[in-house]
């Protein structure tokens, strides 16, 4: 049923296009408006089979819209060994940019290199030969000391070596998870934003459908399904408490320090270690922002 998503009044017709859809099963109910949901709801729609997606909060509310705005093509998979990983990123995140012009684009990379510090620039430079190789494309680029101190002029001088610039991409996250939707929901897809999937509706041990719940009125709606797809993220286990005792997520967290850039100025992602645990750290130009 695709409408322009925005328009006034189109919440109601959502629901009534639920309403009516009450005696037919959907082929895909899926939990969660993320990028991972957003994925499986245009993949499917665009198969040709009937899918509702619902998110309890607003379409990538979640890790969606708060990641660090990367598409990477997984460098650090090649360091240990997944070197299947990395290409498939790669080759992702070429696509990407030449399909998504605007929304996936280049983003230089600078690395630093001090004297007996690790990678050293022999190393650097054999994992981006890969890294290269895959995209079909020389990104990489050793600059000497002096080039480099140009490059980023508040590096730290100290028993500097020089400096490696390399390429991956920058997104804005919860735009791609729209853009997703959207072409989705073109496909015929239902995407339905705060209404959450309640609990499952299960018949001789089989799910068969959900309960979903309008964050809006508390209404209860029950939907049949073929398939009920948990996209749910960080938030998997609650979902999957309706079937199982088992727990797969440990939530973690990752954090973001953001500043005007004037207190930090940047024109390209910088890739550092931490000097304590030597955990990567990346400071990286964002609307204005760093
Ligand atoms: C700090 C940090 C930085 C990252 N940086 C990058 C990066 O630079 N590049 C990169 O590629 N990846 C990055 N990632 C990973 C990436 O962000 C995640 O892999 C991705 O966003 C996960 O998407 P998702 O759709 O699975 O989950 P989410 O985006 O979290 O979506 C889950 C959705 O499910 C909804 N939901 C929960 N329960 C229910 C329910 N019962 N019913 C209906 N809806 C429900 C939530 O509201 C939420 O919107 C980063 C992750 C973190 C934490």
């Amino acid at each position: 049923m695709w409408q322009e998503p925005w328009q006034a009044g189109n919440r109601d017709r959502l629901l009534k296009h639920l309403a009516d859809h009450a005696e037919h099963p959907w082929d895909i109910v899926i939990a969660g408006g993320g990028i991972t949901g957003a994925g499986i709801a245009r993949e499917a729609a665009r198969r040709g089979l009937k899918v509702l997606l619902v998110d309890r909060q607003d379409f990538a509310w979640g890790t969606s819209s708060r990641s660090s705005k990367m598409v990477h093509g997984g460098l650090r998979y090649i360091a240990s060994g997944d070197i299947k990983t990395t290409m498939h990123s790669v080759a992702e995140r070429e696509r990407l940019m030449k399909e998504a012009p605007g929304l996936v684009d280049q983003m230089g990379y600078l690395m630093a290199h001090y004297k007996g510090g690790f990678p050293g620039p022999f190393v650097f430079n054999v994992l981006l030969r890969i890294y290269d190789f895959f995209a079909g494309k020389r990104y990489r680029k050793f600059h000497k000391r002096h080039d480099f101190e140009n490059l980023s002029p508040l590096i730290n001088e100290h028993d500097l070596l020089g400096g490696t610039q390399f390429a991956d991409a920058v997104t804005d996250d919860s735009r791609l998870v729209i853009r997703v939707l959207r072409e989705a929901q073109k496909d015929g897809a239902t995407a339905i934003n705060y209404m959450g999937v309640d609990s499952l509706i299960k018949e001789k041990g089989r799910v068969i459908g959900a309960q979903l719940k309008d964050a809006e009125t508390g209404q209860l709606i029950s939907v049949n399904a073929k398939v009920v797809i948990n996209a749910t993220g960080a938030w998997g286990d609650e979902l999957r408490g309706e079937v199982t005792t088992e727990r797969h997520i440990r939530p973690a967290r990752g954090s973001h320090i953001v500043v005007p850039s004037w207190r930090l100025p940047v024109a390209q992602a910088y890739t550092a270690m931490h000097p304590d645990d030597k955990r990567p750290i990346f400071i990286f130009p964002w609307e204005g922002r760093t």
